[in-house]
């Protein structure tokens, strides 16, 4: 699609609005569109955005996005409103008062919650996005403005701090851009990439323009010259053919660079060619021609027309060699499959009444459902952001059932994904699985083109295993398995979380009373429906509540509590116990002189057992336990500030306790690749703490992550199988 509005124009005002609706060429409410603008430009009067506009000019340019996706009166209305009860002294009673139900809602669903109930960014983002799926799911049109929006404030992202610039481009490529791909609005997709990717990683967009730019004037060359061989031949058959040609995204190239670890030369997309005739019948009668005339690169034909992407696209791909030996994508559709395929969901929309077929329309928006059904299970709303990650952003691979249905899994997804992607009591009752008639392990990863059977038993007693957790791909699969374990296996979860939460307390040095404990514990409870303590720990057991989230929070709540004592009472203790022998300390730790301290590990250098180590008595909470060899401590104590406080500490061999450590981690970088490794660390029942991640500047990825691990040998395991995910170069104790 052609860059949609006029960001670059010099004034934007409510003419601009109107020459875009004009252009059009279709009828709309202009009444109701005027009442919007003047209720709009009343109420953000006076407001200015960063690049020194009137405020206004953002409800306008994004009213224009949402005329040329097509929307409808009330849509452009509401993208007129949609920042008004959000920014502005405005209700939603007014809104309802001068608008009417239908705009309410609509900009209810634009409007963000409020931001007093919580606590961290993470969680009010997806509560945020949340709000927003549930207004969709009602009514797409949300959605669709809440593109526009974005869009707009990605085109104009220059005008903001750079800290805001990388979270909204962070959110939009992990978040927007998917939710764009999924309901097929490929032009806002790729922009929002492309925009995105300026800010995320500026020194290879620039690369990649530069090398663009080099290629320039030959490139357009080879295009036109393209265009004009193909018309010639093409016409001949089919007299009413348009074609045109372009370069594909930044973004798209970006990723074959550096996702698939390519010269920008070896890339083959770099220039694609689109092809639109009228019937379906002719989009294989060009493809014939295409074949006879250019030589097409073995396996990268593929038929969309049939077995059309899981987001609707339809399209014939094929990827053929040109003059000068460079290769190129050609893709071939009919007149109304591209109209699909550049505004997906939206052009259906505008067909709601009348011509569109209603289920492929359904299909667009199953989805959502099927994500807000997942929610609902998963009791946590962070997952649904996490959803949105794995499942729409991926590749797709296309497997048959033995009865030739078509089931459409993420790359690297499983023959256990496969089986919850049919049925859950399938998967839940799996013994085994055929590819091709062959009998595969229970991990193998699905392919393309693959026939699966799935080997089921009748034991009734008979259940998926926890190690599957480890091997699904799919958000479905994994919430379905945790599913059963919920309902199953409530004893054994009861028991395995109450444990995994008593010794993360513990290796936190944090000791509560019961009824300390209940009441605040109690938001906790509530949030996760859970009506009991039974019911928490039971959560915990079949990871419907993460420890890791819970844990700084009572950390916090003991640090407030445990206040009161002070500083000189702790080194009064120290003095007192100076005489008596070593004693067992929390975590693993003796601590010379000191009976049940509380004792933490020290993040700057975090000790691991057989680390030389010393204890640092603080001020406020119990003695902190530094390597020997840390910067913060002083080579010679007696000379230090307060040397009284530095206290000699050993391990305790015969403890098995958990200790913290920092990784670092450098990966290619890829799409997906924090989520693999913090998957990955779920997998396999380890505490995470922090986790930061850079992209250098040759392209890599370095990831610190914080783990709990029970000492060096188990350090160990944990760095070999974090080595053995998809791209990882390296894994160190940093
Ligand atoms: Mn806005």
């Amino acid at each position: 699609m052609e860059q949609m509005t006029t960001n670059d124009q010099p004034e934007v005002n409510y003419e601009t609005l109107l020459s875009v609706i004009k252009k059009s060429g279709k009828e709309f409410d202009l009444d109701l569109i005027r009442h919007a603008y003047d209720f709009a430009a009343a109420a953000h009067s006076g407001q200015m955005r960063l690049s020194g506009e009137p405020y206004i000019v953002h409800p306008i340019s994004v009213a224009c996005i949402v005329v040329e996706l097509g929307m409808d009166s009330e849509s452009i209305a509401a993208a007129l409103l949609h920042d008004v009860v959000e920014d502005t002294g405005t209700t939603l009673a007014q809104i309802q008062k001068e608008f009417g139900p239908s705009i309410t809602e609509l900009i209810d669903g634009l409007t963000k919650i409020s931001r007093i109930a919580y606590s961290d960014r993470e969680e009010e983002q997806a509560e945020n996005i949340r709000k927003m799926l549930i207004a969709m799911a009602d009514d797409i049109r949300v959605i669709i403005i809440k593109l526009a929006d974005r869009l707009h404030n990605m085109r104009t992202m220059q005008f903001q701090p750079p800290q805001k610039q990388r979270d909204k481009s962070l959110e939009s490529m992990e978040v927007f851009a998917p939710i764009a791909h999924r309901l097929g609005i490929e032009a806002v997709k790729e922009e929002l990439e492309d925009l995105s990717l300026r800010y995320l990683d500026p020194i290879a967009y620039d690369e990649i323009e530069k090398a663009l730019a080099e290629k320039g004037e030959n490139g357009l060359q080879f295009i036109e010259q393209i265009k004009e061989d193909i018309r010639e031949r093409v016409s001949k058959t089919i007299p009413d053919v348009y074609i045109e040609g372009r370069v594909k995204s930044i973004n798209g190239i970006y990723r074959k660079m550096f996702v698939q670890g390519r010269n920008f030369d070896e890339i083959f997309d770099v220039y694609a060619v689109r092809i639109i005739v009228d019937t379906v019948n002719d989009c294989y009668n060009v493809l014939g021609i295409i074949h006879d005339m250019l030589t097409p690169l073995p396996n990268r034909f593929k038929d969309y027309i049939y077995t059309p992407k899981p987001n609707m696209y339809q399209s014939l791909h094929t990827t053929v060699i040109g003059r000068m030996g460079i290769p190129f994508e050609v893709q071939i559709r009919t007149w109304n499959l591209h109209y699909m395929a550049e505004y997906g969901i939206a052009a259906h929309w505008k067909y709601k009444l009348g011509l569109s077929k209603e289920d492929s329309f359904e299909k667009r928006l199953a989805w959502i459902r099927q994500m807000l059904e997942a929610q609902n299970d998963s009791e946590d709303s962070t997952d649904i952001v996490r959803n949105i990650k794995t499942d729409l952003a991926q590749e797709e691979v296309f497997v048959f059932t033995p009865h030739g249905d078509v089931i459409n899994l993420p790359v690297g997804a499983t023959v256990i994904d496969f089986a919850y992607s049919i049925h859950s009591a399938i998967g839940n009752k799996m013994i085994g699985a055929k590819v091709d008639n062959r009998i595969v392990p229970i991990d193998y990863e699905v392919k393309t083109g693959d026939i699966v059977e799935i080997v089921t038993t009748k034991d009734p007693n008979h259940g998926p295993n926890r190690d599957w957790l480890n091997i699904v791909k799919t958000s479905g699969a994994r919430n379905k398995i945790r599913l059963w374990f919920k309902k199953e296996r409530r004893e054994e979860n009861i028991a395995q979380g109450r444990d995994a939460f008593e010794k993360e307390l513990q290796r936190n040095g944090i000791s509560f009373t019961q009824e300390e404990l209940a009441g605040l514990l109690e938001n906790v409870l509530k949030k996760h429906s859970c009506s009991d303590m039974d019911d928490f720990y039971s959560a915990i057991g079949y990871g419907g509540i993460q420890l890791w989230k819970v844990i700084p929070r009572l950390r916090d709540e003991y640090a407030k509590l445990k206040k009161a004592v002070s500083p000189e009472e702790l080194a009064a203790q120290l003095s007192q116990n100076q005489q008596k022998t070593k004693t067992h300390a929390k975590g693993g730790v003796l601590i010379d002189g000191m009976d049940n301290c509380l004792i933490k590990f020290s993040r700057c250098c975090n000790p691991l057992p057989g680390d030389d180590i010393i204890g640092f008595v603080t001020r406020g909470f119990g003695v902190s336990i530094h390597k020997r060899d840390c910067p913060n401590v002083p080579r010679d104590l007696s000379a230090a500030a307060e040397p009284e406080r530095w206290v000699r500490a050993h391990w305790d061999t015969d403890v098995r306790e958990s200790y913290q450590s920092t990784l670092e981690i450098t990966a290619e970088d890829r799409d997906g690749l924090l989520m693999d490794i913090t998957q990955q660390i779920f997998n396999m029942h380890l505490m995470m703490h922090a986790l930061n991640s850079r992209v250098t500047r040759d392209g890599k990825a370095v990831v610190y992550v914080d783990i709990v691990v029970n000492g060096q040998d188990h350090l160990r395991s944990v760095i070999q199988k974090l080595s053995s995910i998809r791209g990882i170069l390296s894994v160190k104790r940093s």
